[in-house]
């Protein structure tokens, strides 16, 4: 782990309120739950990879207690992730502890990305806990590149946990990563299908995250050159939604619909950022695109009262770097990083 201090000089926060060095707020906390996964697509994982020991993870009552601390320090939206998330066993016990703060208002929404494999079997207990809206990723509505991307994922398994979850009252929002050759010809029949479904559609460059036993600058594809074919075909609207995450958002004239661009790699996304992100073995991370980070699982468990547990938040976030910069290395095969987003959550 590398320290990077940050130029700026803190500001200090009101209240026990997150401020960053450049003024900006954290309400947004992002937490994997574990690294493990029942997929292994080609842009996040290698087919091989070795997971960590189960006693390295935090328990789901540290998790609680971790999520609660964040909860109290102004964290208001709070998205949970992996790895798969539903994979993890007793997952239900900590969105059922975690929603008495929806309950009392401390929290605007607890929501979770998902491949949503296990949608059929927690949609309703999901729903139960308060939990109003899911991020499904999916790619591709072939099944045979649905098994080629995923490696190890059914179609109509993922399909089936669709229908459970809009069954439920959840509002689902698929997230696509757009990647060259395999499923950039499927964007815009994946568009029509999510808008016909009253589903919006988020569409996510490849980042540089962790090694996956290949090449990056195979698969990507830049949505700019999604963006001006869809436009060959379709009218798109710039609109003003913002969901409070990074997605830029344009309405699609002809089927009414919404489509989000998340382009860290052509766009810079970081000026208004107001998320941090804790692993499931309680490191920091205060930004996706860097490696600096805060080890909160020793002071989480030095102290029941939670003070030393508060002041490792503080003093982490008074080193949130201004922005990342991932490149991806055409020259080697290198990623930018090494840790791979299962490991920080999506
Ligand atoms: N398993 C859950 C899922 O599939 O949504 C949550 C974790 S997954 C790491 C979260 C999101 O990150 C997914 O939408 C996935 O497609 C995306 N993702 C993973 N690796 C990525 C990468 N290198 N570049 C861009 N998106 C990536």
């Amino acid at each position: 782990m590398t320290l990077q201090h940050s130029v700026a000089n803190p500001i200090e926060p009101a209240g026990g309120a997150m401020i960053d060095p450049f003024g900006r707020r954290i309400t947004y906390l992002r937490v994997s739950v574990t690294d493990r996964c029942d997929f292994r697509c080609v842009y996040c994982m290698a087919e091989n990879m070795t997971f960590l020991p189960k006693a390295d993870l935090l328990t789901l009552e540290e998790l609680d207690r971790l999520c609660s601390a964040f909860i109290g320090k102004g964290v208001r939206k709070l998205r949970i992730t992996g790895g798969e998330p539903l994979v993890r066993k007793n997952i239900m016990w900590l969105f059922s502890a975690l929603s008495r703060h929806l309950q009392n208002g401390d929290l605007d929404e607890l929501t979770l990305t998902t491949n949503g494999s296990q949608l059929r079997r927690f949609a309703a207990s999901l729903a139960a806990a308060g939990v109003r809206r899911v991020n499904v990723s999916l790619d591709t509505l072939e099944a045979t590149t649905f098994r080629a991307i995923t490696r190890w994922g059914d179609l109509a398994q993922v399909m089936d946990g669709i229908r459970a979850a809009q069954a439920a009252g959840l509002h689902i929002k698929i997230n696509m990563v757009a990647l060259k050759h395999t499923n950039e010809h499927d964007i815009e029949k994946m568009l029509r299908w999510c808008h016909g479904e009253g589903m919006d559609l988020t569409l996510i460059e490849t980042m540089p995250l962790g090694d996956i036993e290949g090449d990056r600058t195979d698969q990507y594809l830049p949505l700019s050159v999604v963006r001006a074919r869809l436009m060959d075909r379709l009218t798109l609207e710039d609109i003003p939604y913002r969901t409070g995450g990074p997605a830029r958002y344009v309405r699609v004239r002809e089927t009414g619909g919404r489509v989000g661009f998340i382009t860290p790699l052509t766009h810079n996304f970081c000026e208004s950022c107001n998320r941090v992100r804790v692993t499931c073995t309680g490191t920091l991370y205060m930004c996706l695109g860097q490696d600096d980070a805060a080890d909160l699982r020793e002071p989480l468990r030095a102290s029941s009262s939670g003070d030393l547990l508060k002041a490792a938040i503080d003093e982490a976030i008074s080193r949130k770097p201004k922005g990342h910069d991932f490149i991806i290395d055409r020259r080697g095969e290198k990623p930018a990083l090494a840790r791979h987003m299962s490991m920080t959550g999506g």
